[in-house]
């Protein structure tokens, strides 16, 4: 499949039915898989052989959407699991115990914030945030080496900031440490994180991938790209695992996925559901043509915003005067993607009376498919965030999240004209 291009892989990969077998993936609703040989069993607990033996491990139709996944990413392995929270976790705990720490764009989707910021620290292991904006020797003087892992967004949720992928792939490889992208909000049909030093990509597939806001879900890529072997930063990767039998992750052709997975997932257990991983198979289908009309459909309603006597400010960076174009222009040339925020001249009520007064736009706690809708994250996702946090968040008390959907664009910007007269 390696050889086709992502609209292809969209529709063909992860699944190639043998003769007489159903054309999309069966949902496979079943715990567990018989054996008539002992030793064939044995060789599958031992990782000596590939093959199905409890659900929690793994599933033939979540290992479709993997493997769907994990050829648009360009990756060696996937991973679903029951959602993108569970995926950023298990990335981190892959690699992270007590007494380490990690590096974090302090610009990133709210729940990833409170985990990396509340929950990881209970655990022993300290996130130290950096500002994706900040220069190169700012960022490098967090590294210490307990340092393992540097996590960021392509595009950071909710506070649109395009990644500048040159400069942490720079720092990553100096250390020698891990360089994580949750590449959610653009999709490796806009941009591959791999192509750009990227060693491992997380995705709340409950968004884009889905499409439909249909299943929950999340997923792990491991590029295949990062060399554990005699990197003294990973001594786990380095010694035998006694919890397997004393396999030595670093001598493994896929490394990282394979520690994930018998340990993480075996471990913590939040395997996506083999429904979900149909749903979102399918949903999968058609991401290259709806990211075409997200984008392009976002690209219109920014530019609406952008020239509305009550708006302050549009970020979207599709719009030529974005701080982030440039970098979007560099990392995205085939789309932004329809997330957008903007801040709407007033207070925190003129928000929610313009949220109310929009008819085909809905309010949700959700972004990123088919339905355009919108969020005030100030009073929502980010409610538990203090005045500072929010401002470092980049989430300011006026600040509209909207989701631009694949509806008729004329549509859209008609509703939001008559919410925006109605303030
Ligand atoms: C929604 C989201 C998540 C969390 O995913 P869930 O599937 O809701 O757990 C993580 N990262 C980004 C960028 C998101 O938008």
């Amino acid at each position: 499949m390696a050889n086709y291009k992502q609209d292809t892989l969209c529709v063909q990969a992860g699944y190639s039915p043998k003769t007489g077998e159903a054309r999309i993936p069966p949902i496979v609703q079943s715990t567990t898989y018989v054996y008539e040989k002992t030793q064939d069993m044995a060789d599958l607990f031992d990782l000596k052989s590939d093959g199905y033996f409890y659900t929690r491990l793994a599933n033939p139709t979540v290992a479709a959407f993997e493997g769907k996944v994990a050829a648009l990413e360009g990756g060696v392995c996937g991973i679903g699991c029951a959602s993108g929270m569970s995926a950023t976790a298990l990335t981190i705990f892959t690699v992270a115990g007590a007494g380490d720490n990690i590096l974090s764009s302090q610009a990133v989707y709210g729940g990833t914030y409170n985990l990396f910021s509340t929950t990881l620290p209970k655990l022993g292991i300290e996130c130290r945030f950096f500002n994706p904006d900040a220069p190169k020797e700012e960022i490098e003087k967090l590294i210490d080496d307990k340092t393992k892992i540097i996590f960021t967004e392509t595009i950071a949720n909710p506070a649109i900031v395009v990644l500048d992928f040159d400069k942490i792939a720079a720092i990553a490889k100096k250390h020698n440490v891990l360089f994580a992208v949750d590449n959610t909000l653009s999709t490796p049909v806009l941009c591959r994180p791999k192509d750009f030093g990227a060693n491992i990509v997380v995705h709340s597939s409950s968004k884009y991938l889905d499409g439909h806001a249909a299943a929950l879900g999340g997923m792990i890529i491991d590029c295949g790209n990062f060399e554990f072997k005699g990197n003294s930063r990973y001594p786990a990767f380095n010694t035998p695992d006694e919890s397997y039998h004393g396999l030595v992750y670093a001598d493994l052709p896929v490394a990282f996925g394979t520690k994930c997975r018998a340990q993480m997932i075996r471990d913590y257990g939040a395997i996506m559901s083999p429904q979900n991983a149909f749903l979102s198979y399918i949903g999968c289908d058609t991401l290259a043509l709806r990211m075409e009309r997200h984008s392009s459909n976002a690209k219109k309603v920014a530019e609406y915003l952008s020239k509305h006597p009550k708006i302050e400010w549009v970020k979207h960076p599709s719009l030529k005067d974005n701080k982030y174009h440039k970098l979007a222009e560099k990392y995205l040339p085939n789309g932004q993607g329809g997330m957008m925020s903007f801040g709407i001249k007033g207070s925190v009520e003129m928000c929610a009376k313009f949220m109310e007064a929009l008819k085909l736009i809905t309010q949700e706690t959700h972004v990123a498919d088919v339905r355009s809708c919108v969020l005030h994250p100030a009073s929502t996702t980010h409610r538990q965030l203090s005045e500072e946090d929010l401002v470092k968040a980049g989430v300011p008390h006026n600040l509209v999240r909207l989701s631009v959907g694949i509806e008729n664009p004329e549509d859209i910007i008609a509703d939001l004209k008559q919410a925006l007269e109605k303030l």
